[in-house]
This record gives structure tokens, C-alpha cells and sequence, in this order.
């Protein structure tokens, strides 16, 4: 770990600060990390300070419903793309510690759940033994660093961003300058012509773009600020700005210091670097920003055409002649630790043993030769459970964790998103995919904002007490000049009511749409 160094931050002596700035004063989150390793972890759950229990985010670990000494933990993947070697680190985890469960988040990450106290400095050194980590997963600092699972095979890419990916994590990992930052801090990477960076609701993100410079055509990067989701989305706001590749790093230090020493700190529903874009505007912004990296150049031509939405289903050729890299459905992001096993031996056998994560919670194998794909396709953990071609509902169904383990949740989603999906493959005959995303409250961790169809969860009164239920939002999209929130349907759905409710709207849309019409 870096060294320690107190941080004279200008914001440090302003009245009016939160009383969680003043605890991340007073403590660093990162500084958490070692407390759990020598202390929590020998004296037990019941020792924990709450001050620090609010610092275990840093360590990548949350306390989870019900609250009985038990944690989630959220693994960086960072770019989405793990090895095999890594793949299988996971599954042992999820086997000796988290009861079989491995969920694939909508940030490309890993999670796990019921973890203990006692549990977590072996697996942190489990994660360092493969290269990778859990610290700053969650918290109020920059976390997994979303891209390209396919970056580096793919026809769709100006140029392969791993390793750029590589040095972005290298940078912001336990980098104190950057451990206390007025909230949750997203970035995103993506050189992926179809936006798989889904760089519109990210903090930061970085998109495909090209400038003629000094005569010569350079490929770089579009920037963008400021966006999130929540309670209160914002898309994020194109800078006039290209940035080459080679100073993506400088950027976005730089963006990340506008964001850390002029971001709100006062209200924590108020902190996020949407509320200073949207406040500022991006003219300003690049004022301030120019001020820390120097002149930047001003923005060039897109690169950036359309967005695909994280999905890869099939087999599909590489950049490279004769590779293929295989997308596979993993229904609502969930899987045991022996799967990811058979996932990690089938990367091997066919692949290069790459592993990607996608935004859409589903996974692909990279690198495949031509001649091993038939074979490939009749692998029983592909026929059976992974598959190529999910059925239309199962396969665009996005769940966050919901109230099984999530302390904020004010439903159950995961199960209830599968069965959902199920029940709509069974009913309703459609030729286009309905992406279907359900949350469990308005935290929109499973990104309903951006579904064709987004469930939020919420409580209705009936005669017989609250009951859970569902506010319906329809026709949410990303995508450049195209990116819009989904918008509310005037009704609150029972639980119970949901199936036949959404058969009955996706038939009307199957009746009355326009060709091409979403
Ligand atoms: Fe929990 Fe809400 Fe996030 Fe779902 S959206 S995981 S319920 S915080």
C-alpha cells in the first residue's frame, strides 16, 4: 500500500461539511483495510467500530441483509476482462466463504455474499495472489473502472484499450490523493464503436474519437463528465476536449482533482460530480479542468456510433482471422462457484482462457479457433446453462441484488426478475429483444434508467397492509444523440401483477410499433 500522508485538503476547515466528510477526515477508508486485517479480524464482528463500519466500503465490503455479521463484497474487474486463473480464484472464494454464490454486477464486477469478519484478510490475499482486489469496489473514491471485454479482439474497436485499462487501475488504486472524494466515483473506458463503456451514465468516461494534429490523424478520446444514475440521473456531458491516448491518465487525474477539491461535500445526496457539471456547465468544467493538466486540445470526430448495450450473444469473429469469441447468457448476472470453474476450463480448453464480464451481468470466451467452435457449441455448460441464443425475456433481464442481501432494498429483484422473464418467454412471442432491468430501490444499481423496460421497487397499500409492488418506466436508451432516461407510466404494479401487466404492455408494442421502431 502507499504511504500514508496527511492531506491539507482547502475544503477541510468549511463549517458546513457532512458529518461523513468528517469521519473520512478524521480516518482515511483506505486506512480501514488494515484495521480489518489486524484487528476485526481476530476480535470478531461485535468488535467493529461503526464509524469504520461505514469505512468497510473502501475495503470493497458492505454489511448485508440480514444484518447477522455478514458482508458483500464487490471484486474490480477492471475493463471486464479476467484470466482463468483468476476465474477459478473467484469460485474458491465463493466455495469456502460465500456459499456458492458468484453474481457478474452491471459494472463488470464480481460479488460476493455471506462473508464474515474473520474471513476477509484470506481473501483479500486470495485476490492479491491472482492481481486482483476488492479495495475501493465501493466507497467514496473511484471504483472498478468499466471498459471492453472484448478490447483487444474486437472488429468494432479503434484500438485496444487494456492496456490504458492496466494503467488507469494502477493509477487510482490506493492512491491517497484520490481516497476521499466527495462521493461515488465511476469511470468508464471503451475505444468500442457501440459505447461498451456505457460512457453516458459514468462520472467520467472516455470515447473513440480521432483529430488531425499537426497534419497528422490522431486516435484518442472523446471526454465525458457528470453522469450518474440514482434517485436524480444525469447523462454525462461531452467536454470540448480530445484527448490522445497517451494522456488519458493526466486527464483524468485531472478531472478526478476538479471533481475532489470543488465537489459538494455538504449533503450526500447532493455530492456526486453530476450536481457540479450540471451546476457549472462544461464550459467551466474545462476551465477548471485546463487549470491542473495544462491545454488540452479541443474536441475532433467521433468515433462513437451506436450502443449495443452490453450484449454479445453468439459466436462472432474477432479482429483477428480465424478467432471467434463466443457471448453467453448468464441469466440475471447469478452463478455457483462450480460454473465459473467449468467457465474457466472451457476458456482454456478453447479459448486463450480470457474470461470477459459484461455491463448486461452476462459473460464471453475470447479467441476461439474456427476449428474448435463446433465442438464448442455442444459443451452441456453451453447447451444447457450458458447459452449462446438465451430465449428473447431471460436473455435482456438485468436484476440488481434487491432485498436477499441489499440493507437498501425495498423488494426482492433477483428472483423475482428471473422468474418474471421466465414467465414473459412462456406468454409473449417476440422477435426483438425487451431489455427488462429491476431494481430494488431508487439506487438503481441494476441501471433501470436505461431499460426498455425499467422496474423500480416500491410499497403500495392494500387493505391488507403494504404490499411490494413495482413503478413501470418505459423506452430508456444510450447512444450518441440518441440517450434518453426512461420515461414513468402513470400506475404502481403488485408484485403479483407484474407478468400479466407486461405481457399486456409488450403486446400492445408488438401490435402497434413502426419498423425499427424499439
Ligand atoms: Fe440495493 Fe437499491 Fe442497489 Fe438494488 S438498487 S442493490 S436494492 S441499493
Amino acid at each position: 500500500m502507499r504511504e500514508v500522508t496527511v492531506k491539507q485538503w482547502k475544503w477541510a476547515n468549511d463549517p458546513k461539511l457532512h458529518k461523513m466528510e468528517l469521519a473520512k477526515l478524521e480516518k482515511d477508508g483506505l486506512d480501514v483495510i488494515d484495521t480489518i486485517v489486524n484487528k476485526y479480524a481476530n476480535e470478531g464482528y461485535d468488535s467493529i467500530e461503526s464509524t469504520d463500519m461505514d469505512r468497510f466500503k473502501w475495503a470493497g465490503v458492505y454489511q448485508q441483509r440480514p444484518n447477522n455479521g455478514h458482508f458483500m463484497m464487490r471484486v474490480r474487474i477492471p475493463g471486464g476482462i479476467i484470466t482463468s486463473e483468476q476465474g477459478r480464484a473467484l469460485a474458491e472464494i465463493a466455495k469456502d466463504y460465500g456459499r456458492d454464490l458468484v453474481d457478474v454486477t452491471t459494472r463488470q464486477a464480481i460479488q460476493f455474499h455471506w462473508l464474515t469478519v474473520e474471513t476477509l484478510p484470506d481473501i483479500f490475499e486470495r485476490l492479491a495472489a491472482v492481481g486482483l482486489s476488492s479495495f475501493e469496489a465501493c466507497g467514496d473514491c473511484p471504483r472498478t473502472i468499466v471498459g471492453n471485454p472484448l478490447a483487444g479482439i474486437d472488429p468494432h474497436e479503434a484500438f485496444d484499450t487494456r492496456e490504458l485499462v492496466a494503467e488507469l487501475e494502477q493509477f487510482f488504486l490506493l492512491n491517497r490523493d484520490f481516497s476521499n472524494l466527495p462521493r461515488k466515483y465511476k469511470m468508464s473506458i471503451s475505444a468500442n464503436q457501440y459505447n461498451t463503456g456505457h460512457a453516458e451514465i459514468n462520472d467520467l468516461a472516455f470515447t473513440p474519437a480521432k483529430k488531425v494534429i499537426d497534419g497528422q490523424e490522431v486516435i484518442g478520446f472523446h471526454v465525458w463528465v457528470g453522469g450518474g444514475l440514482s434517485a436524480r440521473p444525469y447523462m454525462a456531458q461531452k467536454l470540448d476536449v480530445f484527448c490522445p491516448q497517451d494522456e488519458v491518465v493526466k486527464v483524468a487525474a485531472g478531472v478526478t482533482t476538479v471533481f475532489r477539491d470543488f465537489g459538494y461535500r455538504e449533503k450526500r445526496h447532493y455530492a456526486r460530480l453530476k450536481y457540479l457539471v450540471a451546476n457549472w456547465g462544461v464550459d467551466k468544467f474545462k476551465e477548471e479542468l485546463v487549470k491542473v493538466t495544462g491545454p488540452l486540445e479541443s474536441a475532433g470526430e467521433d468515433l462513437y456510433k451506436g450502443w449495443n448495450a452490453g450484449y454479445f450473444y453468439g459466436i462472432h469473429e474477432q479482429k483477428q482471422a480465424g478467432l471467434y469469441y463466443a457471448g453467453l447468457s448468464v441469466p440475471v448476472g447469478r452463478m455457483n462457484a462450480d460454473e465459473l470453474i467449468q467457465l474457466a476450463q472451457l476458456a482454456e480448453t478453447y479459448g486463450d482462457g480470457t474470461i470477459g464480464t459484461c455491463n448486461s451481468q452476462n459473460v464471453l470466451i475470447r479467441n476461439i479457433p474456427a476449428s474448435k467452435v463446433e465442438q464448442f457449441k455442444q459443451e452441456p455448460l453451453i447447451v444447457n446453462r450458458f447459452k449462446l441464443k438465451p430465449n428473447t425475456f431471460v436473455g435482456y433481464a438485468v436484476s440488481c441484488t434487491g432485498n436477499e442481501y441489499c440493507n437498501l432494498a425495498i423488494v426482492e429483484t433477483k428472483e423475482r426478475m428471473r422468474s418474471l422473464a421466465e414467465y414473459l418467454d412462456d406468454t409473449v412471442e417476440l422477435d426483438t429483444p425487451v431489455r427488462i432491468h429491476m431494481v430494488g430501490c431508487p439506487n438503481s444499481c441494476g441501471q433501470r434508467q436505461i431499460a426498455d423496460i425499467g422496474l423500480q421497487g416500491a410499497l403500495l397499500k392494500t387493505d391488507e397492509g403494504m404490499i411490494s409492488a413495482f413503478d413501470v418506466h418505459v423506452g430508456g436508451t444510450l447512444g450518441l444523440d440518441q440517450a434518453r432516461f426512461n420515461q414513468r407510466l402513470k400506475a404502481r404494479i403488485e408484485a403479483d401483477r407484474l407478468g400479466p401487466f407486461l405481457a399486456q404492455l409488450i403486446g400492445s408494442y408488438k401490435e402497434e410499433r413502426i419498423e425499427g421502431e424499439s
